[in-house]
């Protein structure tokens, strides 16, 4: 089966890395995140850009833009430039990131959420323009309750304690940034969103729904969240993706931001293992039914059938990105 990752950040520049892309059989959306200050665009945007130029088969990219500064006049106007720029360059979407919500501040010291007025024309000229807006808002749930071994993200806070906002109260809270893109899409219908990551809605499938029931112009993706289904029960996990056949989106977002035309052979060599076990588990979890090792638990897979697996791993993000 022929597959979309349609979430992950792999400059796969290497002989090795192309190989493994074919043995798979998948094409990469890689993904950018403007990370604060202009480094995103080292990071990613350069070799992100180049990539799908130069390996359209196997590689597109989505970009992002910078953060509003709020001194600046005309910020929008500069940002709708460089957006003209990148999709005339081949880019299908545009991301944003968690940093808005919960990092980026007004002058007077506020949070900036995502339905702050200084995004709105961008997010208009993005849905007349007909290109995917990429909304990674908000975070796991977990991220604002105590750390938990059991929780699929107790890695990622306990070795990320600046991204835990357990018992900060000054920062917006879960329901906050949810309401906040809930807005976007609200105020934005011609709008075409993915909400990254299971639109920060892991925790529970029937929540995902929920929205996607008030707004058909979202979808979600599965990005770095398989735990967070395969904890869940699997037949409203079986039900979820079969009454919203058409909204979900396969992403891995695997993270390896250096080159790897770059890396010595034997950290290549590490990363392309862990890739493709990474692929293979996620293909017998959504499409097999034998035991899976998630999170060091044994999970049944889900037997999805073939019809909405082509869904799931490639047609959906087709629909979604058009051009990918
Ligand atoms: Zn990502």
């Amino acid at each position: 089966m022929q597959i979309i990752d349609a979430h992950i950040h792999f400059i796969g520049n290497h002989p090795d890395s192309l190989a493994l892309l074919e043995e798979l059989d998948v094409k990469l959306l890689n993904v950018c995140a403007a990370l604060g200050g202009a480094d995103w665009r080292k990071l990613m945007w350069h070799d992100y850009r180049a990539l799908a130029r130069e390996q359209p088969a196997r590689f597109a990219w989505c970009t992002a833009f910078d953060l509003p500064d709020f001194q600046e006049a005309g910020y929008a106007d500069r940002v709708l430039r460089g957006l003209e720029q990148d999709f005339a360059d081949g880019a299908v979407a545009c991301k944003v990131w968690k940093n808005i919500g919960m990092e980026l501040k007004d002058p007077a010291g506020n949070f900036v959420m995502i339905d702050h007025p200084v995004f709105a024309p961008i997010f208009e000229y993005l849905a007349e323009r007909g290109k995917t807006l990429l909304m990674h808002i908000g975070e796991p749930l977990a991220c604002w309750q105590p750390l938990d071994v059991q929780n699929p993200h107790y890695g990622y806070y306990s070795q990320n304690p600046q991204w835990h906002m357990y018992g900060r109260s000054d920062v917006p809270g879960h329901a906050a940034q949810v309401a906040a893109r809930d807005r976007v899409l609200e105020n934005h219908p011609r709008l075409r969103v993915v909400g990254a990551h299971l639109g920060s809605l892991e925790f529970d499938v029937r929540e995902i729904g929920r929205r996607l029931d008030r707004y058909p112009n979202f979808a979600v993706d599965t990005s770095a969240r398989l735990a967070d289904l395969a904890f869940q029960d699997g037949d409203r996990v079986r039900e979820f993706i079969g009454k919203y056949s058409d909204r979900v989106l396969f992403g891995t977002d695997i993270v390896a931001y250096q080159p790897q035309a770059q890396m010595t052979a034997e950290d290549r060599g590490t990363l392309l293992r862990a890739a493709r076990q990474n692929y293979h588990r996620q293909l017998a979890y959504f499409g097999g039914t034998a035991p899976v090792e998630i999170l060091n638990r044994q999970i049944p897979g889900l037997g999805l059938p073939e019809q909405l697996m082509e869904k799931l791993f490639r047609t959906n993000a087709q629909a979604w990105y058009p051009g990918i």
